[in-house]
């Protein structure tokens, strides 16, 4: 981060040279005066669009309308903002105009918490008009300005500062507790995709029983589909929460602490992709199949060396003391040792299995009969070998059809 941020205070040097205002803005300032990692670094500027791209060469309008490029500098990607104040959010979504404004005060006042709306020029000087710093120090969370209005501007608000509660473990300032627990109806009219991402990176924070008591508290889980029509959140907190880092392992903790509601209906409800259904899924089986007969090299072989950290992750909400790093030296122990990698590996092929069955007529059958010779193969009661498969190939008969 280091780096990024010489590279980022060069950037900051070229806009003052071509005489305009520019600084590190928000969540940047925040993490580094808190010593947290940067995930990356937004910046604030007097320089309008046009004026950013002429200035640097690769420039991408991501939001021109709202001020916004990214522009491409000596490796590293930086959204860039022309300082602005928002108009009315009409539609909960954008704020329905933006308007430039000269000075860099004005631009943080726009912003969601008094932690979030500072600035930093390129020599570390530190622009904090709404005490940030000191909010830090005491760990408080709080709007700048009238919470209410705040909050009634942009209900997402509200989501944010569960979010940051767990993300901080800060406390909430009482006016601003006050206002979201008076006002967190407001969230249903947020589009859902941008709650779910605010309720990602909460399951994501190091304080989330502290965030999940919030959801419960405010009754903002009243307001969130799918976790309104059921009650799993007084159950996750039963089971101590560890945090989580992707839909993929959310959908599937909450399912598995209620089967009632499937897998399908979280990643509709919550607009989630294909992606995160089917690995939810597969999560899902091995961690089932794991509840009721341990590791073994099935469900190893079934399991998805990139879904194995999001398996043990979900299983330390099912079972409690378990050792991560015993289970995942074990887990890659028994990858090593599995006779075949996928269906591929088989020493024998479909065509094969048909020619020796040359009584039969294809059907279903085949596929039954590749299946059971995987699992032996894979836990080791068949040896991959052609001539021991074509023997238990040819010993074999389809299951009788009724
Ligand atoms: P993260 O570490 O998750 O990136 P962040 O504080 O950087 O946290 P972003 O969503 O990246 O959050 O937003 C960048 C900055 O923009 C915030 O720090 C805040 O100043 C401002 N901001 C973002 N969303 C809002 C909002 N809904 N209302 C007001 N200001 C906002
Ligand atoms: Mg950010």
């Amino acid at each position: 981060t280091n780096s990024l941020f010489n590279r980022a205070n060069k950037l900051l040097s070229i806009l003052e040279q071509h005489g305009f205002k520019a600084y590190i803005v928000g969540g940047a300032v925040r993490d580094s005066l808190m010593g947290r990692p940067v995930g990356d670094i937004d910046i604030a500027t007097s320089a309008s669009p046009a004026e950013v791209q002429s200035i640097f060469e690769k420039v991408i309008p991501v939001g021109i309308e709202h001020g916004t490029v990214i522009v491409r500098f000596d490796g590293e990607s930086f959204e860039v903002t022309t300082f602005r104040v928002d108009g009315d959010y009409t539609d909960f979504r954008h704020p329905d105009h933006v308007l430039f404004v000269a000075d860099i005060k004005e631009d943080l006042a726009r912003r969601d918490f008094t932690i979030n709306a500072m600035a930093m020029d390129k020599d570390g000087l530190v622009i904090d008009p709404f005490m940030g710093h000191q909010d830090i120090q005491l760990k408080l969370l709080r709007t700048v300005g009238k919470p209410k209005l705040r909050f009634e501007e942009d209900p997402l608000r509200m989501m944010r500062a569960i979010r940051f509660v767990s993300q901080l473990g800060f406390e909430m300032e009482a006016t601003t507790f006050q206002a979201l627990v008076d006002d967190i109806s407001w969230i249903e009219k947020i589009a859902i995709e941008r709650v779910t991402t605010e309720i990602k990176k909460m399951f994501e924070g190091i304080n989330l029983t502290n965030g999940i008591e919030l959801l419960i508290r405010s009754k903002a889980i009243n307001y969130i589909p799918v976790l309104k029509e059921n009650h799993q959140l007084e159950r996750l907190l039963i089971n101590n929460p560890k945090p989580l880092h992707s839909f993929t392992e959310i959908i599937a903790t909450l399912h598995l602490l209620d089967r009632s509601i499937s897998v399908d209906h979280w990643v509709k409800h919550w607009k989630l992709s294909n992606e995160v259904k089917r690995n939810a899924t597969t999560l899902v089986q091995s961690i089932t199949y794991y509840m009721e007969k341990r590791l073994d090299q099935w469900l190893v072989y079934r399991l998805p060396e990139n879904l194995v950290s999001s398996f043990i992750r979900v299983l330390t909400w099912m079972v409690t003391d378990i050792d991560k790093k015993a289970i995942n030296d074990q887990v890659v122990c028994m990858r090593k040792q599995l006779p075949i990698a996928n269906l591929k590996h088989l020493a024998i092929t479909g065509n094969e299995i048909v020619a020796l069955k040359a009584s039969l007529e294809k059907g279903p059958w085949i596929n039954t009969c590749i299946a059971e010779i995987e699992k032996q193969v894979v836990c080791g009661n068949l040896p991959n070998c052609k001539n021991a498969l074509r023997e238990w190939v040819e010993a074999w008969s389809p299951p009788e059809i009724n």
